[in-house]
């Protein structure tokens, strides 16, 4: 396949789910939006086209580019294995799955990878925009991470984009405030990470960030007990967003480019925690 035909595909998917997700949240919210979408947006999508301009400029081969490459060259376990096709689609894509609940665990926890990471969750309101905000450099460590990852694995070209375009839709899905029924949230999320399984994710709560690692598939974090079902104050109302960077000037796009190099407002963060533990469970 042209890596052009890739593209398209890519964004082509995007833009779809997108504009689905945006519709459902208008017609059915989840949740009540404490800032909204007018000071909220234009720094959330314009940091994903920072973020797509800045990948394409540093690495000339995407994933998929190089899966091509590896299995030209015979790289990677996958490629020198005589399993079915079907088989290597599957395996590569739960590896790739694998590794990207990984790297979101060692985001949390690596300090240096926390402060690029935790701009996704400085955002005040979570919605399916939230789902595309991430630092540039957090974009770019990740594409590289794949990249090994094809490399070493011998990932089919085939899963590497099946797997990039449900990791987009996914996690667009599973941030939006997009309103679903109880019934069907248990069953959706027996298969893929649900909106309300994410959002305990976004919580201030340390324990509930640390939570729900997933994009894609739950099972990682049922697997290794880092699954979290509700969040202990309820959807309604917890907080979202980080004890830090409260104000919401830090949602322009400057400042979210400079968040990792700036710690902001510290006392501001343990108050708005102790209230809101002491909330407790509803
Ligand atoms: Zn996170
Ligand atoms: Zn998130």
């Amino acid at each position: 396949m042209e890596l052009d035909t890739e593209l398209f595909i890519r964004v082509g998917a995007a833009l779809c789910v997108f504009l689905v997700l945006a519709l459902w949240e208008v017609f059915a919210p989840r949740r009540a939006m404490v800032i909204g979408r007018a000071r909220r947006w234009p720094a959330n999508l314009g940091i994903v086209v920072l973020d797509a301009l800045l990948v394409r400029l540093l690495i000339p081969v995407a994933a998929v580019g190089v899966a091509v490459i590896a299995a030209q060259r015979g790289w990677g376990l996958l490629n020198i294995t005589p399993w079915p096709m079907w088989l290597e689609v599957l395996l590569g894509f739960l590896v790739l799955d694998l590794v990207i609940y990984a790297q979101h665990f060692a985001f949390h926890k690596v300090p240096v990878l926390w402060r690029l990471h935790r701009m996704h969750h400085a955002d005040l309101d979570i919605d399916v925009s939230t789902g595309l905000r991430f630092h540039p450099i957090e974009i770019v460590l990740s594409m590289l991470i794949k990249i090994a990852v094809v490399v070493l694995i011998g990932v089919p070209a085939i899963a590497v984009i099946a797997f990039e375009v449900a990791l987009n839709a996914t996690s667009m899905f599973n941030h939006s405030n997009a309103a679903m029924p109880k019934w069907l949230d248990r069953i959706v999320r027996l298969l893929m990470v649900t909106p309300d399984m994410h959002r305990v994710h976004h919580s201030v709560l340390r324990h509930e960030t640390d939570s729900n690692f997933g994009f894609n598939l739950p099972w990682w974090d049922r697997l290794f007990g880092t699954y979290r079902p509700q969040p202990q104050a309820g959807h309604d109302r917890m907080t979202i967003g980080l004890p830090i960077f409260r104000d919401p000037q830090e949602l322009r796009l400057d400042r979210l480019i400079t968040q990792p190099f700036r710690n902001d407002a510290p006392a501001a963060a343990t108050s708005l925690e102790t209230e809101t533990e002491q909330a407790g469970p509803r």
